[in-house]
């Protein structure tokens, strides 16, 4: 039995969000501590991968506070690794970002900017015997630190002197020494009961060319150290993370404490987030890209900003799923059910309709004048009467989809079968006279007759019809290319794997159809893409950003018109 993810989320609203976070900056304002200008957040991805949508909620909360209360935030490429350059990564990161619906204060900036303060502030540590250096090796420093219940052993090194301390560090600097002879650590305590506590590595030798910095150092500060002087010196007062480094919040503190910086940013941590039948990890995202299981980083089943952007989701839909999912310190798994009905209501409000025909089967109206065309009116979209109508071609060769058609009916089936009537949508009713049948005994043709006087959709004898069906005109009609897109991973927790498995394992290998010569409502192909429309019956689509050309419409499948996702799961 597999387990129930968490469906519960707070009714997004229309007026400004609240949670905790923003609870505290509220506070801030209204002790004095800050002006709302002065309100300054920051997002800081580290350059090496695109953005996927647990980065989303960090950006949604990272600008949407600064945007709310009047502030700034910077966005901050986290390199303090060294590593060689990625322009695809740092770019699409501004890319995404921006197509979110947020811009950053100023210019970028790099955390790389600020290695020779960062070398100052550690200076000034040692200067104030807080920082020493160690000659042990990171597997000595490993064995040393204790556990959560046996405290750590004292470097024999931890007592240098000031002077001494100075000199080594300055010639770690100056590339004396080869990698992992040495390091920088914080004099703090080795029985801390924070195991982050014992005497931190700040600083490790690491001869690497940097992305920006090229040779200039061979020294690297560590995380725990360099995070709070980029917030520091960026003026950052809120630095907004994830649950992980709450356990890191103290140390955060510790080192700013001695330091020269006037007003210390505050970190706040909030839950990350995660979604079902996906995975969310830079690494593994990389894993299913390089490995070829996915066309690429943009490929319409990643969860990444731009996977989502080309399967159809709208800015918006992103921005109102992480207000409705909340900012909590609960760490749960929210349902990808949840995402995909924020974006179906907003285009069920918003997406003009249109017909298509995915799986094709030829009808000939056999009472229909040969050459003849007329012109219907069609609703462009009910829920928006101001979108006005369209006018769609009739005549006497349709397309109507294949299961529409049953040559023998189960009960309950309304559409099409042999001597039975339905309703054209926009149109008139037809009633199937004959089949037309292929040497293997397929439905290849329908002869159909329809009634004039059902223009419109009604008769004036007041006869009904049970069913409805779409439908497009042979002749003006457009063929297409229709990606049908299921969920990239077959279980609801794909990292859950047990030891000696592999989350690609649990891969969904029946995750992309690809149907050639749907047939299309003429007005569907001149669309640019990017646009998005719903298919009478079918779902929501829109045109591919990458590949689709008016000559050679591509459309992915974006969600489907109701929640059958969930029905399944049940009945499974
Ligand atoms: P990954 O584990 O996917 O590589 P990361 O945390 O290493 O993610 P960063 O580039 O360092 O990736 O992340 C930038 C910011 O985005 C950080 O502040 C991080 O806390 C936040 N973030 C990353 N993943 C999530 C998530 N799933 N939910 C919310 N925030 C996230
Ligand atoms: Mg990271």
């Amino acid at each position: 039995m597999e387990e129930t993810p968490n469906t519960s989320v707070t009714a997004p609203s229309a007026e400004a969000p609240t949670d905790f976070i923003r609870d505290i900056v509220r506070e801030d304002l209204a002790s004095g501590k800050y002006r709302p200008e002065e309100i300054q957040t920051r997002f800081p991805p580290e350059p090496n991968g695109y953005l996927h949508i647990g980065h989303a909620k960090a950006i949604c909360l990272d600008f949407g506070v600064a945007k709310e209360f009047g502030g700034k935030c910077n966005l901050r490429m986290d390199d303090t690794n060294p590593g060689k350059e990625d322009r695809e990564y740092y770019d699409s990161i501004q890319e995404d970002i921006n197509w979110l619906g947020y811009e950053w204060n100023g210019d970028v900036k790099f955390a790389s900017d600020y290695f020779p303060k960062m070398y100052e502030f550690a200076v000034l540590m040692i200067q104030k015997g807080l920082a020493y250096v160690d000659d042990q090796s990171a597997d000595e420093i490993r064995a040393t630190r204790g556990t959560p219940f046996e405290p750590g052993v004292n470097s024999p090194w931890r007592d240098r002197t000031i002077e001494e301390n100075l000199d080594l560090f300055q010639r770690m600097k100056d590339g004396e020494f080869p990698n992992g002879a040495k390091v920088l650590r914080a004099k703090i305590d080795m029985a801390h009961p924070n195991i982050n506590f014992r005497d931190p590595v700040m600083y490790r030798i690491l001869h690497e060319a940097h992305q920006r910095t090229g040779n200039q150092w061979c020294i690297y500060p560590m995380y725990d150290w360099a995070h709070g002087l980029e917030d520091s010196l960026e003026g950052v007062t809120h630095s907004l993370c994830t649950l992980e480094f709450e356990i890191h919040r103290p140390l955060y503190n510790w080192f700013l404490e001695p330091l020269p910086i006037p007003r210390k940013p505050r970190q706040i941590e909030f839950s990350r987030l995660n979604l079902t039948y996906t995975v969310m990890s830079k690494r593994k995202l990389l894993r299913l890209v390089q490995e070829k299981y996915v066309s690429g980083w943009d490929d319409p089943r990643m969860p990444t900003v731009r996977g989502f952007r080309r399967r159809g989701y709208t800015p918006s839909s992103i921005r109102n799923f992480v207000a409705a999912v909340g900012i909590t310190k609960f760490n749960g798994v929210t349902d990808m059910g949840v995402l995909e009905n924020t974006l179906r209501e907003e285009l069920n409000h918003d997406a003009p309709r249109y017909m298509a025909v995915l799986h094709p089967l030829k009808v000939t109206l056999t009472n229909y004048p040969e050459g003849q065309v007329e012109w219907l009116e069609a609703v462009n979209n009910p829920e928006k009467p101001e979108d006005g109508t369209r006018k769609i071609p009739f005549g006497r060769q349709l397309f109507i989809e294949q299961d529409d058609f049953q040559e023998v009916p189960p009960p309950k089936y309304f559409r099409l079968s042999p001597g039975r009537e339905v309703r054209l949508r926009w149109g008139y009713f037809i009633k199937c006279n004959d089949v037309v049948k292929d040497a293997q005994g397929n439905v290849v043709e329908l002869l159909c007759s329809y009634d004039p006087e059902t223009k419109g959709g009604n008769a004036p004898d007041g006869r009904k019809v049970k069913g409805t069906i779409h439908w497009v005109e042979a002749s003006n009609s457009v063929s297409a290319t229709v990606r049908e897109y299921d969920r990239l991973f077959k279980t609801p927790e794909p990292d859950a794997v047990e030891e000696g498995h592999d989350f690609l394992e649990n891969l969904n290998p029946d995750s992309l159809h690809v149907l050639t010569e749907c047939r299309l409502e003429p007005g569907l192909a001149a669309l640019p893409p990017e646009t998005r429309v719903q298919f009478e019956r079918l779902g929501y689509f829109v045109t591919d950003w990458r590949d689709h050309k008016s000559e050679a419409p591509v459309f992915n499948k974006t969600v489907s018109l109701k929640d059958s996702w969930a029905k399944i799961v049940k009945k499974g």
